[in-house]
């Protein structure tokens, strides 16, 4: 997406969404998603086989931004100030499947994680590569910098979580993120 657009969703992020998600109790002073373990508790009904984590540096805030017009719909684009170069960490355990570049259209340089069960996470629009295929990662392995590659007018990271082929609803640490808005939240990856 582009930028000035980032930056806008950003600014009106904190208090648009602080409800969306009706946590038990923030974690930070901020308000929004804290998607820490007890995030996740009994009763949740966002948690998946796979737990799939938010794919950034323990503490770090991003605003999870999704529409009607992503394609594909169901993704995310991640976006903060400053996202340039910041780690892109694998969301959970697997196999480096696809490390490509489609130079200045679609994705650009991405990666593609195998997970358990059927789940593959995507990663766009990076900046760099930390991986080859076939490597094997945990949760949290640095695979990559963020960065504007591709079809892309501002850093940001495009993210995917794929079953079986078919671009889910986006859920990090057992926690759904708004469709179609704006998600504050905090990663606890690695922490
Ligand atoms: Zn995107």
């Amino acid at each position: 997406m582009r930028l000035s657009t980032a930056r806008r969703s950003l600014a009106g992020v904190v208090a648009g969404t602080a409800a969306v998600l009706a946590l038990a109790t923030p974690v930070t002073a901020t308000a929004g998603t804290t998607d820490v373990s007890t995030a996740a508790g009994s009763g949740d009904v966002g948690i998946q086989a796979v737990n799939l984590r938010t794919p950034f540096d323990c503490g770090q805030v991003w605003n999870a931004n999704t529409r009607t017009n992503h394609n594909p719909q169901n993704s995310v684009d991640f976006q903060r100030s400053g996202a340039l170069n910041k780690n892109v960490r694998s969301s959970a355990a697997g196999t480096v499947e696809t490390v490509r570049n489609l130079g200045n259209t679609s994705y650009g340089k991405y990666i593609v994680v195998r997970h358990a069960e059927g789940w593959k996470t995507l990663y766009a629009h990076l900046n760099s590569f930390n991986v080859s295929v076939g490597q094997r990662v945990s949760t949290g392995t640095i695979i990559g910098k963020v960065g504007s590659t591709g079809g892309s007018t501002g850093p940001h990271l495009h993210y995917e979580q794929r079953l079986n082929g078919v671009v889910k609803r986006v859920v990090l640490n057992g926690v759904a993120i708004r469709y179609f808005g704006n998600t504050t939240i905090t990663s606890s990856t690695g922490c």
